[in-house]
């Protein structure tokens, strides 16, 4: 059997769709290269592939007014982080404490974070 793709199927898999390359994960600290909380530090929540982005507890705080709802039935403002880019957030090394330029390296078939600094796999 040698059957044909159907032609929209051949064109569709020329369209790579290239999400960013993060090297952060949750749970990572990094530090906040820029905005108001710019040299602060915090532990990555969240990230959010899709975006390039992260979300950190206590940075880049924003006020956001909820209506009433059954939960919180006064409504009002709660605060809340906002997600930054990862271009402007860098990794701490949790080994030698410093700003790393994380690389990936393959160690025994898996990728595996490595710091460019003290060479430690983090
Ligand atoms: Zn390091």
């Amino acid at each position: 059997m040698n059957k044909k793709q159907p032609k929209f199927f051949q064109k569709s898999s020329k369209i790579v769709i290239k999400l960013p390359k993060i090297l952060i994960k949750k749970n990572d600290k990094v530090l906040v290269l820029s905005g108001k909380d710019r040299g602060k530090t915090g532990k990555v929540e969240k990230v959010l592939r899709r975006n390039g982005k992260v979300i950190i507890p206590g940075i880049a705080i924003v006020k956001k007014s909820t209506k009433p709802t059954k939960k919180n039935s006064k409504g009002g403002i709660i605060s809340m982080p906002s997600p930054v880019h990862i271009s402007n957030v860098a990794l701490i090394c949790p080994k030698c404490n410093k700003k790393a330029k994380a690389r990936l390296k393959k160690v025994s078939g898996k990728k595996e974070r490595i710091c460019k600094v003290c060479k430690e796999q983090i």
